[in-house]
């Protein structure tokens, strides 16, 4: 009986976990205070303890899904100063979305429900990008990962400015509504958003209709 008790409990105690935040916005707020203090060269890291990877051996909440690029300068716990169980992350150079990635996006929000906050996030410089711009002859697979790119070099050909740093926002945009599309049943919230390699800054990506 009391083993009984004691594993009705146990749900009860991981559903109790205190939520960072209750909503995606204020999530988003979250991981914004996050990339102020990376910005600023004051990080906090926040649930980088040994008593954080033990309460979180066993289960996780994690409180935003972030799709980002491989590159190794943007990795999205250190720019949002976030520690470990907080954010579910997809990355694939160009921060394109190929099957496994949906799938991967689909386990978080629409088969665990962790989140309704999905963040594509692009970036300054971005080789894979600059690839697709300039036509770079690749191997496979690599080349129909940057042919994906195409629809986004080809939206953004007549923006002024940057080619290269336009197409990076177009796929931002490109990407950010497919999977809005697809989550919208979900009642998920995507955010496209372009990191800067040069202050660390998350910000709005350009959209030139
Ligand atoms: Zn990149």
């Amino acid at each position: 009986m009391r083993k009984l008790i004691l594993l009705l409990f146990l749900p009860a105690l991981h559903g109790a976990d205190p939520a960072p935040c209750k909503n995606p916005e204020e999530c988003w707020n979250l991981l914004m205070n996050g990339n102020r203090d990376w910005v600023a060269g004051r990080l906090q890291h926040p649930n980088q303890s040994k008593a954080r990877r033990e309460a979180v051996a066993d289960h996780q909440t994690p409180f935003a899904v972030v799709l980002s690029c491989s590159d190794s300068r943007v990795p999205p716990e250190v720019v949002f100063d976030r520690g470990v169980g907080d954010l579910f992350v997809i990355r694939v150079a160009g921060n394109v979305v190929d099957q496994f990635a949906i799938g991967s996006i689909q386990y978080a929000v629409e088969v665990q429900k962790y989140t309704r906050l999905i963040v594509v996030l692009g970036h300054q410089r971005c080789g894979a990008v600059e690839a697709a711009v300039k036509n770079i002859p690749l191997p496979e697979p690599l080349a129909s990962l940057v042919k994906s790119l195409r629809n986004a070099v080809e939206i953004s050909r007549s923006w002024p400015g940057d080619h290269v740093e336009n197409a990076i926002d177009a796929n931002v945009h490109l990407v950010s509504d497919q999977l809005s599309k697809m989550f919208m049943k979900d009642g998920a919230v995507v955010l496209g958003k372009r990191y800067s390699l040069d202050t660390g800054a998350i910000t709005d990506p350009r959209w030139i209709p």
